[in-house]
């Protein structure tokens, strides 16, 4: 398997600088938009397919998400690819200081199955803004939406400039033996070590898309008929195959009882008595991970739900209490439907909890009070926070998404996923003024005072 003549295609067109035009740019992310909303009907099957997507869950978070991409990056291109004046200090006085983005050169993107539309859409809308030729690989574990991919870009996008590769980790390990100038990895901590280490080889910078357990803390003063609807909403969107799903929730002893009711009260509203009969609910990615997630559910005190049906790939909307610290439900991420409830005595210990623990991709508290919620932000690290909502902050394109430490390298989403594609180039450009001598050779103890006064 080698794949070193599409990619010497790739890196001969961007040397031609075609991907530099800003028009080209557009044409293509325009392009982009069309891909989607001409095969919606297609896309919509293909993840009904493989992840049992509803329709509107699937539009709103792959192929909307993707459309509404495009037009906030067109909106704002010509800004951020625009050279940014900085100040030009006395000592480099007359001149003129700023950073140029340019594009970095050949980037490949490999998405993960749970979004596989948009983490593969949505990585492509920054790194052709960015002026940047690409290789994707969607992943193999949605192969429906893998092979709708293959077909349509080559039919909407420039063939020089983006490419697609399908399979998996054989053509992965493949792809990763190239010289990329950037490699975008969206999946596990495990592979991602497979990637950065493949990437160090060539010294290419990588941005490392991970997940990990995202908690929630809820507080007695939260709203809970508006904290269960948000928080059921986001743990059961996807059958809880989202990396910035609640993983579990904190909360006091005297809250456990009242929050699994009113969870259990939306779970009726969202999805009805027998959540597998609804149209609303989707299905785990293959009977593999359907057996792994199920197998959490060993020996634990099911409080709601608990269902499973490894043929069909379902499991229903699940809470478990306070299942013990140490078990594979509370020591790996779930990634699957199932929320468990941690009684703990205070917000002190709640903190305590989650910073003791890998830096989740996202931290999320429901509070009324203020004070509470500006500690939460200050001293819990994670990628992203959300107050009194989940979720959510995925939809504002200006902020950028990412994890820290185990949770993810670099971020993307509007103008951070531009900058992230781009190399941010430091020019200082200077006239043929005749210079005051005291920067040069030879040195004295007059210039050196200069100077020292200078700065
Ligand atoms: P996956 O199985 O689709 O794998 C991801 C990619 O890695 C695929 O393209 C696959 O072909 C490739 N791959 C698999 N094994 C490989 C190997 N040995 N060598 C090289 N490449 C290999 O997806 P996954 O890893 O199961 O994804 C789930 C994880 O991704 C979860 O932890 C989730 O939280 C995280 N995730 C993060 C984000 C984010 O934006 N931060 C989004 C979605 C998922």
């Amino acid at each position: 398997m080698d794949f070193t003549a599409k990619f010497t295609q790739l890196q001969q067109y961007f040397s031609h600088n075609k991907t530099r035009d800003l028009a080209w740019r557009k044409q293509q992310l325009q392009q982009i938009k069309r891909l989607v909303v001409d095969n919606e009907s297609a896309f919509l099957s293909a993840l009904a397919t493989d992840l049992g997507k509803p329709a509107q869950e699937a539009w709103m978070t792959e192929t909307s998400y993707v459309a509404s991409d495009v037009d906030h990056t067109c909106k704002r291109l010509h800004r951020w690819a625009k050279k940014r004046s900085v100040s030009t200090p006395l000592v480099a006085q007359p001149g003129r200081s700023y950073i140029q983005p340019e594009p970095q050169g050949t980037v490949l993107i490999i998405g993960a199955w749970n979004y596989p539309l948009q983490l593969i859409l949505a990585p492509l809308v920054a790194v052709i803004a960015a002026g940047n030729c690409a290789l994707v690989k969607p992943s193999e574990l949605a192969p429906t939406t893998s092979a709708l991919l293959a077909k349509l870009i080559p039919q909407y996008l420039d063939k020089n400039a983006v490419s697609v590769v399908e399979g998996g980790a054989d053509e992965t390990t493949a792809l990763l033996a190239l010289p990329f100038d950037h490699i975008m990895y969206t999946g596990n901590g495990q592979v991602a070590r497979i990637v950065m280490a493949a990437a160090a080889k060539h010294l290419t910078p990588v941005t490392l898309e991970l997940g990990g357990k995202s908690p929630v803390y809820v507080d007695d003063s939260a709203d809970l008929n508006i904290t269960a609807q948000r928080i059921a909403w986001g743990k059961w969107m996807n059958a809880g195959q989202t990396c910035i799903a609640p993983d579990y929730i904190l909360c006091s002893k005297r809250l456990v009882t009242p929050l699994t009711t009113a969870l259990k009260a939306q779970i009726i509203n969202m999805f009805g008595q027998e959540p597998k009969q609804s149209k609303s609910y989707g299905r785990i990615v293959n009977q593999r991970h359907t057996k792994r997630i199920s197998d959490y559910l060993a020996d634990q005190d099911i409080a709601v739900g608990g269902e499973f049906d490894l043929e069909n790939r379902y499991i229903a909307p699940t809470i478990v209490i306070n299942p013990a610290r140490d078990s594979s439900l509370m020591s790996e991420e779930i990634f699957g439907p199932i929320l468990p409830i941690i009684a703990i005595e205070d917000f002190a210990q709640a903190k305590a909890f989650v910073t003791m623990r890998d830096k989740p991709l996202a931290a999320y508290i429901f509070s009324k009070n203020k004070h509470q919620c500006q500690a939460w932000v200050h001293d819990v690290r994670a990628g992203n926070q959300g107050i009194n909502d989940v979720i959510m902050f995925n939809a504002v394109p200006e902020l950028p998404f990412g994890g820290v430490g185990p949770s993810g390298i670099g971020q993307y989403s509007g103008q951070a996923g531009f900058d992230n594609f781009s190399h941010l180039k430091s020019v200082l450009a200077r006239p043929f003024i005749k210079d005051l001598p005291i920067r040069f050779a030879p040195y004295g103890k007059i210039k050196f005072k200069i100077l020292r006064w200078l700065r």
